[in-house]
């Protein structure tokens, strides 16, 4: 029997539905949440991220301020901006636009989020405080990734996850989100041997690569959960993730469609962490 779709659009509108009601209370006590964005130079694909960003502020009612600088822009002066934004009361979210161009020092430039407001979770002392267990902004696609599990029903408890990828951002905060809901969890990467093995012992299955179709239906334990958080161009020019999903889908229980899943969730968890920034720099909560 083929997979069920874990479809992003409706648990995104549902997350966003809910931000947008207290969003909404917020605004009664006069305080609007303000995320703002940093991007620097011209990329296309950062720019249709943060249009998405912008729009789904404006569907929460949230205020959003982008900041565009130009690609030559010098580390110090993005650390001046950050400095002022940091200062700025009606300021409750910080998101830098990655990637950076090649003179700007990425993890320079995330260390100077101050942690309260970095919605993106990549801040070191987020981290780190996500690896101990304590309360944090959580990276918003693997938290993505976790809800849309959940909402599968498919206890974590005592499974075997698999995740592909070991990024800072997707990866590993990933990998610890499984393992903190009792998950056994496997982490895969460039110099996984026999890669292929582990995944197929994978009742979750989380691929976090880059790359179309590598995760081909013969990699896929039947019944397994699937999430595909890649998003790619395939040879046909459209978007893809890593997962080849018509193959994976003959063997999965539930999987996640790319476009209509991860992505969507993400965007819809970036407005759950920049609500929550406005709550607590307001004492609320
Ligand atoms: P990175 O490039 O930072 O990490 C990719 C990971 O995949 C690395 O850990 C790398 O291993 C591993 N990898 C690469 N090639 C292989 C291989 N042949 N075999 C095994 N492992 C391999 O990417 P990100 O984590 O930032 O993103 C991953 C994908 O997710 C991308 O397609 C990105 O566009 C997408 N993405 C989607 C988001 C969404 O909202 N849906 C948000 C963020 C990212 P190693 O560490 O050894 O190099």
């Amino acid at each position: 029997m083929a997979a069920q779709r874990i479809e992003g659009k409706p648990l995104a509108a549902a997350v966003k539905q809910r931000v947008a009601l207290e969003v909404e209370q917020l605004k009664q006590r006069g305080i609007r949440p303000c995320l703002a964005v940093i991007l620097v130079g011209e990329d296309p694909a950062s720019q249709v991220y943060v249009a998405g960003k912008e729009r789904d502020c404006a569907q929460c009612g949230m205020e959003s301020r982008l900041y565009r600088l130009p690609a030559d822009i010098t580390q110090a002066a993005l650390l001046e901006l950050l400095a002022q934004l940091a200062a700025d009361r009606e300021v409750h979210g910080i998101l830098v636009q990655l990637p950076l161009p090649a003179q700007i020092d990425e993890q320079t430039v995330i260390a100077a989020i101050p942690p309260e407001k970095d919605v993106d979770g990549f801040t070191p002392v987020n981290l780190g405080r996500m690896l101990i267990g304590q309360p944090c902004f959580v990276p918003c696609t693997p938290a993505g990734c976790l809800e849309m599990i959940a909402s599968t029903g498919v206890s974590l408890d005592g499974k075997h996850a698999v995740v592909v990828g070991r990024s800072n951002i997707v990866g590993k905060p990933a990998a610890v989100l499984l393992l903190q809901r009792n998950a056994t969890v496997t982490v895969c990467h460039s110099r996984t041997k026999d890669l292929a093995d582990h995944c197929r012992r994978a009742d979750v299955l989380v691929a976090a690569v880059g790359k179309a179709g590598f995760i081909t239906g013969d990699m896929v334990k039947p019944g397994a959960v699937v999430i595909d958080v890649g998003i790619n161009r395939g040879a046909d020019g459209k978007l893809c993730g890593d997962v080849d999903f018509a193959a994976a889908s003959e063997k999965a229980s539930f999987i996640t469609p790319v476009p209509g899943g991860v992505g969507l969730m993400t965007r819809a968890m970036l407005m759950e962490n920049t609500l929550r920034a406005a709550k607590l720099l307001h004492g609320i909560e």
